[in-house]
């Protein structure tokens, strides 16, 4: 495995790449605009090809676009649907602007509907964006829950389910929370509890649909559903989980990004990174 961080890209696109480098990251995720509001964004191509120079020349391997919150692929009033997928479509336009490798998105919450009515409208929000992004070599990343109400993709079932629907498309793949799936209930502490979390990702959706890792220790415990990120090795995961992790073969050669608060609690550090690097072998 190998390291980054999400970082800010405030004040000109490129700095995502500084700020990156700045503390040590070997991938970058950022926004791509404001996490909280709806209106998708479209670089103009001078500030576009000054993000791609400044990629080129830095020790960047990986580059992530994280969509907004806001995004609901299996909301049920009609009008958030469609500004979920405009903004879905809006973030892979970014990304390829960018040269980025894929974009990451939370999938939604049925509310109440069931994962059934959910995944029919999953389905035609990814199909959407996939066919309005075609020819992209833009990978589209679903991430997994941490269970709470409604949430779909809260295991490898669930996103093996999605992504079949969505014709197994071969630009959909899958980001891992860590924190998340430890608060679903699986334990990452043990190598049993890694075991089984590889052998349901080869059942469900095949190992090569994982791309990248989100690494996030847990302010709260196994199974909890409540999704807090904490500092590595200061949460309820702990620094063992993190050392299986780190040195698993299975993840050799994919990214793992940082999203924790950071010592200072401004968001990922070179300390954080320093954690992982050091447990391995
Ligand atoms: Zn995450
Ligand atoms: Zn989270």
């Amino acid at each position: 495995m190998y390291f980054g961080a999400h970082v800010k890209s405030s004040g000109g696109v490129w700095h995502a790449i500084e700020n990156g480098v700045e503390i040590g990251a070997e991938a970058v995720q950022f926004f791509a605009g404001s996490p909280r509001t709806w209106a998708p964004t479209l670089y103009k191509e001078k500030d576009a090809a000054r993000f791609r120079e400044a990629r080129a020349g830095s020790p960047i391997r990986f580059v992530v676009i994280h969509t907004i919150y806001l995004i609901n692929l299996a909301s049920d009033r009609p009008d958030f649907y469609e500004k979920s997928i405009r903004s879905l479509s809006g973030a892979l336009a970014a990304a390829d602007q960018l040269g980025a490798d894929a974009i990451v998105t939370h999938i939604g919450s049925h509310q109440g509907s069931g994962f059934a009515v959910g995944l029919e409208r999953v389905r035609r929000g990814l199909l959407t964006a996939l066919a309005e992004s075609e020819g992209s070599p833009v990978r589209l990343l679903l991430e997994n829950t941490a269970g709470a109400g409604g949430t779909m993709g809260v295991d490898f079932r669930e996103l093996g389910q999605i992504i079949d629907a969505a014709g197994g498309d071969p630009r959909l793949g899958i980001c891992l929370d860590t924190a998340h799936i430890f608060e679903s209930g699986a334990d990452l502490r043990t190598r049993e509890g890694v075991d089984l979390v590889l052998r349901e990702l080869d059942e469900h959706c095949g190992r090569d649909r994982l791309v990248m890792l989100h690494l996030n220790d847990s302010k709260t415990p196994l199974g909890s559903n409540r999704d807090r990120h904490e500092n590595i090795g200061d949460g309820d995961l702990g620094e063992e989980a993190f050392r299986l992790l780190v040195n698993e073969p299975a993840f050799e050669d994919l990214p793992g990004i940082l999203e924790v608060p950071g010592l200072d609690g401004s968001g990922p550090d070179r300390e954080n990174l320093a954690r992982l690097r050091a447990l391995v072998d």
